[in-house]
């Protein structure tokens, strides 16, 4: 819709508005405007899903590059054999037949803010009245680095394959060697998570195989107490926890991390690199947080760069984590915010959102992870709500059950 037609709806709606509340409005509106999402993750597919559940008065069109999605929570079961990548692949069948989303598969190449249009890799222009952009992370550079032989994994897809087929291959006595980079990254407690996973896998699987972490934070970033617990005496003479290990490069080629406090040889070398906002978040001009990150008004998701377009999960620069629950969530608070603009009334003034992370520790039992965070009106932030944040004290078996019953909810809230 062009801006002479998003008047006239925003006329015709606010027209009506007196006869009526939110979001039956919406739905009496002739002209139907056009909100576009980039990204199909835990957070635009949510956007895209909860925009036409919440109104049938407006088009949505999710671009994503892939036709299947991988999602990384769960996917470091994929690495010990506890569960297998189809397991964890979505399509977007559903919010295409139910909800009525047109999904396109492909790259968006560049969006101009100004006339409110994105480009795609196949030459194809779109226009837009909103915007969502949610592209998740990039990885950074690090010299030396293929990670199409030292894998990340951070993705999930063939990374968590190839990582899982190194594993497998590992000989017995070998070191598993893997750097994390300075917070912030893609999700807090998962690198922890997954030494842990990966710890119990080579205890049964590759006797005297042990696991070396280069964290390059001053310590762990998340659930402190259960990791340390772990390390030191679930996984005592296996994982070695080496704190202000910045990587400095790699050598590809004979496995080696080398880092500020020298050089780490592997049998299996996994390097989570540094990360910041999807690559499209930088080529349109939205990343105004250090750099890497796009700024954002949180009652809206709104960019504070560019008026009209709207950025959620990982590439946000709110400082709530970057996690796949508190996308879903994040995603909720846009798509709301987005339906009142459209008629014409301010975003909620007081959004919530929650993450969660259940980090599995053993073959059989896990650990959880949840904050709460409320909009703070002084600050213009959001503020993590103490009273209702904690973490689990041990990792238990029922915590196990907990964590496979909460991804499955959550990947029906995103996906069906
Ligand atoms: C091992 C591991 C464990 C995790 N465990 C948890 C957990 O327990 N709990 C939790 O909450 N989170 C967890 N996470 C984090 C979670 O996976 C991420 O925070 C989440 O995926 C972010 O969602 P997103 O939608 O922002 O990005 P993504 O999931 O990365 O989705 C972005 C999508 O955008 C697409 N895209 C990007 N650019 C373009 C473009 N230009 N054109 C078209 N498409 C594009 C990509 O193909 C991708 O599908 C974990 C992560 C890892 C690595």
């Amino acid at each position: 819709m062009n801006s002479f037609n998003r008047r006239q709806f925003l006329k015709t709606i606010s027209l009506a508005s007196v006869a009526g509340a939110f979001p039956n409005i919406v739905k009496a509106a002739i002209i139907r405007p056009h909100i576009v999402v980039i990204g199909g993750g835990f957070a635009g597919a949510t956007a895209a899903k909860y925009l036409r559940h919440w109104s049938t008065a407006v088009d949505v069109t999710l671009i994503e590059v892939n036709a299947n999605y991988n999602s990384c929570i769960l996917s470091n079961l994929v690495l010990n054999n506890q569960m297998n990548l189809g397991q964890i692949t979505f399509n977007y069948n559903i919010l295409a037949q139910q909800y009525g989303i047109r999904v396109i598969n492909d790259w968006v190449n560049s969006v101009d803010g100004q006339n409110q249009t994105i480009s795609l890799r196949n030459g194809t222009t779109l226009g837009y009245d909103r915007l969502i952009i949610a592209p998740g992370v990039q990885f950074l550079n690090v010299a030396g680095l293929d990670s199409n032989r030292i894998p990340h994994a951070w993705k999930a897809g063939t990374q968590t394959t190839l990582l899982q087929q190194q594993l497998a291959a590992m000989p017995n006595n070998g070191k598993f060697v893997m750097t994390i980079p300075a917070a912030p990254y893609r999700c807090p407690p998962g690198p922890y998570e997954r030494a842990c996973v990966i710890a119990d896998y080579l205890r049964t699987n590759k006797p005297g195989a042990t696991v070396t972490i280069l964290d390059a934070n001053a310590d762990i970033v998340a659930e402190r107490q259960t990791f340390s617990q772990a390390f030191n005496v679930t996984y005592n003479g296996i994982i070695e926890y080496v704190p202000n290990a910045v990587l400095q490069s790699v050598d590809s080629d004979q496995r080696i991390a080398h880092t500020s406090l020298g050089d780490y040889r592997a049998d299996v070398l996994n390097v989570i690199p540094p990360q910041s906002a999807g690559e499209i978040i930088h080529t349109t001009g939205l990343a105004n947080v250090g750099g890497k990150w796009a700024g954002v008004n949180p009652l809206s998701y709104e960019s504070t760069a560019i008026a009209n377009i709207h950025v959620i999960g990982d590439s946000q620069g709110t400082g709530q984590p970057k996690a796949g629950h508190i996308a879903n969530a994040e995603a909720k608070v846009c798509a709301d915010a987005i339906l009142r603009l459209l008629n014409n009334a301010p975003p909620f003034a007081a959004p919530v959102t929650n993450s969660a992370c259940y980090s599995p520790i053993t073959a059989t039992t896990a650990s959880w992870l949840t904050a709460v965070y409320a909009y703070d009106a002084t600050t213009g932030t959001m503020k993590v709500v103490p009273e209702s944040s904690g973490e689990a004290t041990t990792h238990t078996a029922q915590n196990y059950r907990r964590m496979l019953d909460w991804a499955n909810s959550l990947f029906a809230d995103t996906f069906a």
